[in-house]
């Protein structure tokens, strides 16, 4: 039997590799880049260490889950440290906010930051996590560990149908937002600002998001935010390390041009030095709409994208920055908001241009861990998001002016006054250079945009339904991006084709 091919080392193909070898699957895994781990990649310089992209791992249990299928157990790998309070919040006025785990302490909390003339923020912030329970139970059981299109996937509308499943409808909220949503309950609009940055998780305006999204607000309050010794980087390399215990050949600078197709179903790849490798079935790491785009094209290419328009997620620019001083008055991780929630979402995601006043995420895992900086030093690293790349964004020209920007953000707003002086070695990472290092659509971090008021909440499904023995994996994929959602993307992907082969059963086409 041929093997199965992984196209892309993301979290997600790395998840996908490990569960299809931990299922008895031959593997190899085909990477165009010479590091393994996609955005969760490494910067070192001068004795400062910083992970490039993400930073805030949430819902340890997807990882657990990809350990258990190989009978191993995540805390043998992993020494992952709960961060709490999980963010500190700055505002343009000057006042600032810690976001607590604990959903009654923080209720506490409300009460003195935003006390009673505008109304009980505090009640307002218990009812949406009630809501947010709600929304996050809905997920769990509708959308997550399977694969999913969309409606017709996960509901059987005629069948399925009971008061239960009626109630579950429609506490979805469908044509509301999540802006929406939060507004409802909570009067205060530097809160309702701070809950706004969920969906920042999934690079989306809160103002055009699905309701539904409101749930990512309880998954971070009923697991917690977490850091892994040795930095999120330490993820990819633990689920290196397990493929490679189970057996997973890595090909690394090995970029995939073509999928071979037979019969209408993928049977190969085709490598970038035209190398070809026969393979029983493909699983695609890359951007989905990029994958039938450039890997597949025909016939596939065509019914995928008739029923595929979403644009991509937002992008971002990030600064790397080892600092000969660290910052007392900041947390782990640190937010430092815009003047105007309404304006900066307008201008990234109505807009397409850079925020005029953006709200800026600040990791300093000094605080944590400090053998990431020399002695009192910090590898302080900022990201602010950016629209997705529109062709007249020449961010070589556009980044010297952004960059002061959002210097004088932090210094006006979180204090940082003397933070040019204190750079002892400085890298950029921009919304084209995330296009180029990772093969992503128009620079997205996060892939395909979560707007639409109904089906914003769906991505292209795992098993694809336009070439068979064809699955995706990844952040533009299903369930969408973050760690652990692409984790379980890759889960899901190795599941479907784990139950594919082994029933042998001809997938639902609709090319
Ligand atoms: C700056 C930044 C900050 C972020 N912050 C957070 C955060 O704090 N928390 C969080 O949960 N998430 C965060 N994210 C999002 C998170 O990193 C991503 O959702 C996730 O890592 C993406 O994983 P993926 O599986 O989609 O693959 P990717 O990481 O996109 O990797 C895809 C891989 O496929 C390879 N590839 C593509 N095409 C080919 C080809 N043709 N042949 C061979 N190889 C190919 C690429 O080189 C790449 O290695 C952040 C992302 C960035 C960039």
């Amino acid at each position: 039997m041929e093997p199965v091919g992984v196209i892309g080392s993301g979290l997600g193909g790395l998840a996908a590799a490990c569960t299809l070898a931990a299922r008895g699957h031959k593997v190899v895994l085909f990477e165009k880049n010479d590091w393994l781990g996609g955005k969760a990649a490494l910067h070192e310089a001068d004795g400062y260490r910083f992970d490039m992209g993400p930073t805030i791992l949430t819902v340890p249990s997807v990882l657990e889950r990809i350990f258990a299928e190989a009978g191993e157990r995540m805390s043998d790998h992993l020494d992952l440290r709960r961060i709490d309070p999980q963010w500190r919040c700055f505002f343009e006025d000057g006042s600032v906010l810690d976001l607590d785990q604990d959903v009654a302490a923080m209720a506490l909390r409300l009460r003195g930051f935003s006390g009673a003339e505008e109304g009980n923020t505090e009640q307002g912030y218990l009812d949406f996590i009630r809501q947010s329970e709600n929304l996050h139970r809905i997920s769990d059981r509708f959308f997550f560990w399977k694969s999913v299109e969309d409606i017709g996937d996960t509901m059987d509308l005629r069948a399925g149908m009971n008061l239960a499943t009626l109630r579950d409808i429609l506490s979805l909220r469908m044509g509301s937002s999540v802006a929406k949503q939060i507004r409802r309950h909570i009067p205060d609009e530097r809160v309702s600002q701070m809950l706004d940055h969920f969906v920042q998780y999934v690079g989306s305006s809160p103002y055009l998001s699905p309701a539904v999204l409101c749930g990512i607000a309880h998954m971070q309050t009923q697991e917690g935010v977490w850091y892994p010794i040795g930095g999120t980087r330490a993820v990819p390399e633990a689920l290196v390390a397990l493929g490679e215990r189970l057996g997973v050949e890595y090909r690394t600078g090995c970029g995939v041009r073509r999928v071979i197709q037979e019969d209408n179903k993928a049977c190969g790849v085709e490598t970038d030095t035209g190398e070809i490798v026969r393979l029983s079935r493909v699983v695609s790491n890359m951007d989905s709409v990029r994958t039938y785009r450039e890997l597949v094209g025909g016939a596939a290419e065509q019914s995928f994208s008739r029923r595929w328009k979403r644009e991509p997620a937002c992008s971002g620019v990030v600064l790397y920055l080892g600092l000969d001083k660290a910052y007392e008055h900041l947390q782990h991780h640190d937010f430092v908001f815009s003047r105007d929630a309404e304006e900066e979402f307008d201008a990234i995601y109505r807009r397409g241009e850079p925020a005029p006043d953006p709200t800026c995420y600040i990791a300093a895992p000094a605080r944590t861990e400090p053998g990431v900086a020399p002695p009192g030093g910090e590898a302080l690293y900022i990201l602010v998001h950016t629209p997705y790349l529109r062709p007249h964004h020449d961010w070589n020209a556009m980044l010297p002016a952004y960059r002061k920007v959002i210097f004088d953000k932090l210094a006006r707003t979180a204090g940082m006054t003397d933070l040019e002086s204190r750079i002892r070695t400085e890298r950029v990472l921009t919304p084209a250079d995330i296009n180029e290092r990772y093969n992503v659509l128009d620079g997205a971090i996060y892939g395909l945009a979560s707007h639409g008021s109904v089906m914003g909440a769906f991505k292209p499904g795992n098993r694809s339904r336009d070439l068979g023995h064809l699955y995706l994996a990844g952040g533009a994929a299903h369930p969408g991006p973050g760690m652990p959602m692409v984790m379980m993307s890759g889960w899901i992907a190795a599941d479907s084709l784990d139950q594919d082969a082994k029933r042998n059963a001809p997938e639902r086409l609709s090319a």
